[in-house]
């Protein structure tokens, strides 16, 4: 909930809790001149210089002196919260920022609730809602390519995009209304046909550009026959003991896994059991079955190790990029590897030793290259469940009202160019419910 009305000054720490070299404390509202006077002394007034950083020093009621601090002052509209504002850059001690806090809501602050400050940036027109959630989003971006897709909504591409889809609707709307009551059969198709391609398009754009995945980050998943060094091989590239290295083959039962970062990617390296199959016909139906199972749904790369180069990786049937990694170069003679010294090339394979790290590093740059090769462009605007829903219902009510018009039926296709046009507004937080709100802004981190 809101606290109190958008009249309150709403104070709290932006920076996480914990010690650290410098702490910001953010006050919004209207009594931010009036708090930050009593509780700061400095030479220069940091209200009377707004953007522009102002030494000073926090005291409290009798004039003792609390920390020496950096100060900046936003003026109403142009601010965060499109309030005025105020940021206080202390150190970052607890005891520091505590003090600080106290000072603030003993001159009148209150403690801000988590996301408010970008509630009330929602609610005073500073940024669709869109653009709001995109916030949080880039705060959780665990990659570059997850930060891309996210700047992107935060830069409005999405907020643009659906404008113009609610534009285009509404004219669409307006025409259809028209024909419920001037039945003209020929004129109908003519006119309104045509824009449904248009809409049609963009909900394409819609579906192609927009990600709800990107939450649970992809899964690079380690896979070949028993013993060949699968989880030693996963414990050097994630650096750290995931899984359990045994001499016995088929140790690994079920599938272990741990969050690494290839390159701008978050992954989740997945080693799975060890498969026995002898011919390529039968590896091939369980490297199938592995891309296929629950647990590595998300498969966005497999990495098939052997220990031996004459033996192959399988084909895959189902569209993965896949990399052979022979392990235990070790192990293997100088002529044997000659024959695919040339680590990365087509077919051949990348040589390790998982056992004493050589090649894991020239390995982990090539699965970061194949990721942002093949993942790496189309950095997706990551949604949440709820934005995704909405996309689907304007996806396919834009199909339903085309269905309809061409049918003839321009009632019903009006009430699915209204469906449509209600699922954009939610997107944009046009007339949506207090409730929808909390539970948006809910997710949010305090002093965001
Ligand atoms: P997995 O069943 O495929 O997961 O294989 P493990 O990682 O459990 O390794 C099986 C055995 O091979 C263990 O005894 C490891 O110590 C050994 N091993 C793994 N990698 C290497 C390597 O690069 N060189 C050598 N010589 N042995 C290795």
């Amino acid at each position: 909930m809101l606290s109190a009305s958008m009249t309150s000054t709403i104070a709290a720490r932006s920076t996480p809790a914990g010690k650290g070299a410098l702490a910001v404390v953010r006050m919004s509202g209207p009594d931010c001149k009036q708090i930050l006077k009593k509780i700061t002394r400095s030479s220069a007034d940091p209200t009377k210089t707004p953007r522009r950083m102002v030494y000073s020093l926090v005291v409290d009621s009798k004039g003792n002196r609390i920390d020496d601090v950096l100060v900046v002052y936003f003026v109403a509209p142009h601010s965060y919260t499109g309030e005025d504002m105020s940021e206080i850059h202390c150190h970052g001690g607890e005891a520091v920022v505590q003090v600080v806090m106290n000072l603030l809501i003993e001159a009148g602050a209150t403690a801000a609730e988590r996301g408010e400050f970008t509630r009330r940036a929602f609610i005073n027109d500073k940024m669709d809602l869109s653009k709001a959630e995109a916030v949080i989003k880039i705060i959780e971006s665990g990659s570059r390519a997850q930060l891309y897709g996210a700047q992107r909504a935060a830069a409005g591409e999405l907020s643009k995009k659906l404008m113009a889809i609610k534009e285009e609707l509404l004219d669409v709307l307006a025409e259809t209304e028209a024909n419920i009551d001037f039945h003209d059969e020929k004129d109908v198709k003519k006119v309104e046909l045509k824009q449904f391609s248009n809409l049609r398009q963009t909900a394409k754009w819609l579906e192609k550009t927009v990600s709800k995945e990107v939450d649970s980050s992809m899964e690079v998943v380690v896979a070949g026959k028993p013993n060949v060094g699968k989880s030693s091989l996963v414990n050097a590239l994630a650096e750290k003991k995931v899984s359990i290295v045994t001499e016995e083959p088929g140790t690994t039962r079920d599938a272990v896994s741990c969050g690494i970062y290839l390159g701008g990617f978050k992954v989740t390296l997945v080693d799975t059991a060890g498969t026995d199959d002898q011919d390529q016909v039968g590896l091939a139906a369980i490297a199938a079955e592995i891309l296929t199972q629950n647990k590595v749904k998300n498969a966005a790369m497999l990495v098939w190790v052997t220990d031996n180069p004459k033996t192959k990786p399988p084909e895959l049937k189902k569209k993965c990029p896949m990399v052979w990694v022979v392990n235990k170069v070790d192990l293997i003679p100088d002529a044997e590897k000659q024959d695919s010294q040339l680590n990365g090339e087509k077919s051949r394979p990348y040589f390790v030793s998982a056992k004493l790290g050589d090649g894991i590093k020239y390995l982990r740059d090539h699965l970061a290259e194949m990721l942002t090769e093949t993942y790496g462009e189309a950095e997706a605007i990551p949604v949440s469940l709820r934005q995704h829903a909405a996309i689907n219902v304007i996806i396919s009510s834009i199909n339903a009202a085309e269905r309809e018009t061409r049918e003839q039926r321009p009632e019903l296709a009006s009430e699915d160019i209204k469906l449509a046009i209600r699922g954009v507004e939610e997107l944009l937080g046009q007339g949506i419910k207090t409730e929808v709100l909390d539970r948006i802004f809910e997710k949010f981190c305090i002093g965001k």
